[in-house]
């Protein structure tokens, strides 16, 4: 019979030592993710399995003014209990609209992001946000652009080998923010997918506008976001327009059911631009 060997590592550096010994091993967070796809009385793991969910050095929050560091293991519930300040209001929304309660206690920010069968609702949020996370392996550690776990063709990328550690939100105001889901809401299907969208505007200048989607694929796209800030708002219906055409075009690496369900979201947020 197969058995699972499941370790706790207590710090961080034990647990990396073990992932350089044993590149095969599972790391085990809130299990949502890892048993999601199981129905059989008895759950299958792999061989070797580190469990994260305990380690104090991933389950710590720390605030300072412009920016909030979130460990990796602390759950979605938790983040959303913070004080409102210390959760950037596009990160609560989609944190709320993952799962129900149940899935919600047990699932952790880390795992929502590490997860590489596809994206999952966190992503388009924190990519909009810029989000920073720091990754460990044996080699140390680094900090990267949440847009990185994203591979130039849209597919998930995360890292192999490597644990996620923490996550850096900058603390900055936004005038408005949006998150909506698409397809399947409360579960993660083929055709469910979220979207978030992210703008700012300084004495009637765009100066942040950002957009990003993800599900079997993502999409943010920086050059497309660099053509329209700068620009004295309202725009005009005919730059709108054109804005919508560079991302329909950008969209061809989506289904055909979600460039659809894009399309008609850029609009959306496109649309707001022109009042
Ligand atoms: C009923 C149900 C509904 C759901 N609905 C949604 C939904 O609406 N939206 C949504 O986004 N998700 C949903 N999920 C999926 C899941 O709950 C979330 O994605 C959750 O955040 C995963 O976190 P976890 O801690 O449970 O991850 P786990 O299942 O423990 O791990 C997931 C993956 O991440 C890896 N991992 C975990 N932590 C780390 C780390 N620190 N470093 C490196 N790798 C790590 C694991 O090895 C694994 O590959 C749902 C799940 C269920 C069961």
């Amino acid at each position: 019979m197969l058995a699972s060997e499941i370790h706790y590592p207590d710090t961080v550096q034990e647990l990396v030592e073990q992932l350089r010994r044993r590149p095969d091993s599972a790391i085990y967070a809130g299990g949502t993710e890892i048993l999601r796809r199981q129905s059989e009385t008895y759950a299958r793991l792999p061989r070797e399995v580190l469990c994260v969910s305990g380690m104090a050095e991933l389950r710590q929050v720390v605030l300072t003014e412009r920016f909030v560091e979130i460990g990796a293991a602390v759950t979605l519930a938790e983040i959303l209990e913070l004080r409102e300040s210390a959760v950037p209001e596009l990160l609560g929304l989609a944190l709320r609209a993952v799962g129900n309660p149940a899935v919600r206690n047990l699932a952790t920010i880390g795992g929502n992001l590490a997860t590489t069968s596809r994206f999952m609702d966190s992503w388009p949020a924190l990519a909009c946000l810029d989000a920073m996370i720091e990754l460990r392996d044996a080699d140390g550690a680094r900090w990267i652009n949440v847009n990185r776990l994203a591979s130039p063709d849209g597919s998930p990328d995360f890292p192999r080998g490597n644990l996620l550690t923490r996550i850096r939100l900058p603390l900055v105001g936004w005038d408005f923010v949006a998150f909506r889901k698409v397809g399947v809401k409360d579960y993660p299907a083929r055709e469910s997918a979220a979207f978030a969208f992210a703008t700012r505007a300084d004495k009637g200048i765009l100066s942040e506008f950002r957009l990003a989607f993800a599900g079997e694929a993502a999409l943010r796209m920086r050059d497309i976001e660099g053509m329209i800030v700068g620009r004295r708002l309202p725009l005009e219906a005919k730059q709108v327009a054109a804005f919508a055409e560079e991302y329909r075009a950008a969209a061809q690496i989506l289904a055909p059911r979600q460039r659809l369900q894009f399309g008609t979201l850029v609009d959306g947020a496109l649309d707001l631009l022109t009042r």
